[in-house]
């Protein structure tokens, strides 16, 4: 465990992950929009793990912003979004899309192991389900939100005090 501030763990792995896509690709683009609560200060946790859940979660939603961006919408423009806030004791940590959303078939499975949609060498469906393993240990909670063609969000809850 180390004292960390999320809020420069949050948007260090933001960055990374978009300026990693664009230098792989100098045709992907996003809008990123951001908001940190600047009230949480340092907080106890691994960072190196939470740091890898934030690169999965961002990282997925590039991918489905990319993606929807190929089908050509009128005035599309492909967003992502970090906040963090804390309310009470609760530090939620909350990544949203504009992407392509997720169906009711498909949420039920996206936190199993290897489950994945992309095509083969695109994931290893394993993001997810390590991103839930490392906040359960953190004694906190992931959760979705999703509604089909409009986009999803990942929101986490990690308790400041239990850990
Ligand atoms: P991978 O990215 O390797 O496929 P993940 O565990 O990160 O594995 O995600 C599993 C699946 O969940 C993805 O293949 C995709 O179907 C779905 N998914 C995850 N995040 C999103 C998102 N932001 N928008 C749409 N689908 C998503
Ligand atoms: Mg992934």
């Amino acid at each position: 465990m180390q004292s960390t501030n999320i809020n420069a763990l949050a948007d260090e792995y933001l960055r990374l992950a978009y300026h990693g896509l664009r230098a792989k690709d100098k045709s992907f683009n996003a809008t990123l929009k951001t908001e940190y609560d600047t009230n949480i200060g340092l907080i106890s946790l691994v960072s190196q793990d939470v740091g890898r859940v934030i690169l999965n979660l961002v990282n997925n939603a590039f991918y489905t912003v990319s993606e929807k961006k190929k089908q050509r919408i009128d005035a599309y423009e492909p967003t992502v979004w970090l906040s963090t806030k804390k309310v009470n004791e609760i530090i939620e940590i909350r990544i949203s899309d504009n992407g392509n959303g997720i169906s009711q078939k498909v949420v039920d499975k996206i936190f199993q192991p290897f489950f994945t949609t992309k095509p083969a060498g695109q994931g290893t469906g394993l993001g997810l389900s390590l991103s839930y393993d490392i906040i359960k240990a953190h004694k906190g909670e992931i959760k979705v939100e999703t509604e089909e063609g409009k986009g999803t969000s990942f929101i986490i809850h990690l308790p400041l005090h239990a850990l």
